[in-house]
């Protein structure tokens, strides 16, 4: 067992709890959603010797790779791979055979094409609807006006749950600017849950913002960089957008 991912696991726990704590909410309300992209399948087996067993993934292809190593030709059904990157639809399929849940479902035609897999593979999975809340130009995320028409369109697709939303903040270091993109998520949450769509998890905050989306009411933060050490890949690898 390596001594540097548990004390880096333990630290980084407390460090959510004390955010926790300091936002007036309870530790048990947020999980740690840790995210193993760049990282292999050692790395991996070490985090679920901790007792860890969910893992978001950026690319379809890390995945595929990952749940072959370490299930073989089935899937090691005791992991859940978190599909959190850009999907292209021409991949939904893989990640309807193979991840346990998706967070970056942003837009209809993709929806089309996951229950279409889905159903072949007769299987239901968690989804959360990711929205762009900062007004930086990007590619990936649901306009914020787009999100009541898709989940109703979403509530005609038994093969998926929509259990929340996720988003990214906006790239910068001012503190107010990207506590804003949070709190945006969280108003579009009651403002849906208001029309009926209960949406109780929100996936918001990293290893560098944690801490604002806890207070502004995460369920669940992703984290890479806090637990695994950083990349060899720069994050423009991941968001094209980001340079
Ligand atoms: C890489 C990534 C994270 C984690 O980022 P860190 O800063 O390393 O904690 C979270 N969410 C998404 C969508 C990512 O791609």
């Amino acid at each position: 067992m390596d001594a540097t991912l548990r004390a880096r696991w333990e630290q980084l726990r407390g460090r959510v709890d004390d955010a926790c704590r300091a936002a007036g909410r309870s530790p048990e309300d947020v999980d740690v959603l840790p995210v193993s992209k760049t990282f292999g399948p050692e790395v991996i087996r070490e985090a679920i010797a901790l007792g860890l067993h969910r893992f978001g993934e950026n690319k379809v292809q890390e995945i595929k790779d990952k749940a072959l190593a370490l299930g073989g030709q089935e899937a090691d059904p005791s992991i859940d791979w978190v599909m959190i990157g850009h999907l292209q639809t021409n991949k939904a399929g893989v990640v309807a055979r193979l991840a346990a849940e998706v967070q970056s479902l942003d837009r209809p035609k993709l929806a089309v094409a996951l229950d279409r897999h889905l159903r072949a593979e007769n299987r239901v999975i968690d989804v959360l609807v990711q929205v762009k809340t900062s007004d930086e130009p990007s590619k990936y995320g649901l306009d914020p006006d787009q999100l009541l028409p898709f989940l109703d369109e979403l509530a005609g697709y038994p093969t998926m749950r929509v259990r929340g939303l996720m988003t990214l903040a906006i790239n910068t270091d001012d503190p107010d600017t990207v506590r804003g993109c949070f709190r945006r998520l969280r108003e579009l949450r009651d403002t849906a849950a208001e029309q009926g769509h209960d949406l109780p998890r929100l996936s918001m905050g990293m290893s560098g913002d944690f801490a604002l989306a806890i207070a502004e009411g995460a369920t669940e933060v992703r984290i890479g960089t806090a637990l695994f050490g950083s990349r060899t890949y720069p994050d423009s690898y991941y968001w094209p957008e980001r340079t």
